[in-house]
């Protein structure tokens, strides 16, 4: 790959909120924005669309949704890790500007913010929406509306955020968008705490995966994300699915994505997240040409200061060993 074409790609990734990144090689594009499909049209057409629905919902009953295998019935409005039931919640909606550019182009991201959340970070930057759960309570019907709402808004896809612990009630949501006109690409926001049957099941109907990888190791995913110890295999095995299904990041000519994947990794004090495991990962598991959102902006939110090593921002020397180790693993 040119310089330039670094270049673009790097300047395309790049965040407005000034996130530093670093990324591979985003392969090529399709030929007019026109003409990318959503997956999900062609499985609705099909009358699968329904079926996937079905299967998800399902597992609410003794849920399973997540790598918390919580087993209880959520239907009957039990409440487990994620302190969900089975109705849906939602914070807020809206075009969104401070995501990947490739996300955002010129008429946003359509965000959708799900309350509630599977992991639980003790750093949470939304911890009173992810930990406390602020929101409202709404319809499957009221979700279809949003959609549709951020379609007419301009926005160039429906980004779910913290969607794991209600991807039933999504599509159940995306059903109704569906039948109304909806055809926007669907990004898949998550914490990458994410089951490896969800995932596939969602096979054809998330057109851009956009998870986090935080962790490499579980003792400290268990002592920081409410005791989530097996999140570096689990994230990981999820990741792969991801990008078995979508692969690399597939950019339009105004540089809008349309399809594929992009990783976050927020860059953590002492190295808690393994950046340099992490990079190495990506380039050896997955492909030097994944697009990866390497991130500076940690701050010590919610209880972070409850960990003295938890408590700072991070220094410049952190931020440059984590560039430079993303550059020695061929991703910037
Ligand atoms: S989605 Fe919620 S209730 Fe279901 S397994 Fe995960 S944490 Fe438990």
């Amino acid at each position: 790959m040119g310089p330039s074409r670094r270049r673009f790609l790097h300047d395309s990734l790049a965040t407005v909120g000034g996130l530093a990144l670093a990324a591979g090689r985003a392969t090529g594009a399709s030929s007019h924005p026109e003409d990318h499909e959503p997956a999900y049209l062609r499985l609705a057409r099909q009358g699968r669309l329904r079926e996937v629905e079905r299967q998800l919902r399902e597992i609410l009953a003794a849920c399973r949704l997540c790598p918390r295998s919580c087993g209880i019935d959520r239907r009957k409005g039990k409440t487990g890790v994620c302190s969900s039931t089975a109705r849906l919640k939602v914070a807020s909606h809206g075009p969104h500007f401070g995501e990947e550019r490739p996300l955002v182009g010129s008429g946003g991201s359509g965000t959708i913010f799900f309350s509630n959340c599977n992991l639980l970070c003790c750093y949470c930057q939304n911890w009173e929406i992810n930990h406390r759960g602020d929101g409202r309570v709404v319809g499957e019907m009221d979700v279809a509306d949003m959609m549709l709402d951020l379609q007419r808004k301009g926005c160039h896809n429906v980004n779910l955020v913290t969607p794991t612990h209600v991807a039933p009630q999504i599509v159940g949501a995306l059903c109704c968008a569906v039948d109304r006109g909806f055809r926007l690409p669907l990004v898949y926001n998550t914490g990458g705490y994410d089951s490896l049957d969800v995932i596939r099941a969602l096979d054809g109907i998330v057109d851009i995966y956009l998870p986090d990888f935080k962790y490499q190791d579980g003792a400290l995913a268990a002592k920081y994300s409410s005791g989530a110890a097996d999140y570096p295999e689990v994230a990981a095995a999820a990741i792969k699915e991801m990008h078995r299904q979508v692969g690399t990041l597939i950019v339009d000519r105004r540089g809008i994505a349309t399809r594929g994947l992009i990783i976050r990794h927020l860059v953590l004090p002492h190295n808690i997240g393994g950046t340099d495991r992490f990079v190495r990962w990506v380039a050896t598991e997955l492909s030097p040409d994944t697009c990866v959102n390497i991130m500076r902006q940690y701050r010590p939110e919610h209880r972070a200061r409850d960990y003295p090593e938890l408590s700072r921002r991070l220094t410049s020397e952190e931020w440059e060993q984590a560039v430079a180790w993303a550059r020695a693993a061929g991703l910037a």
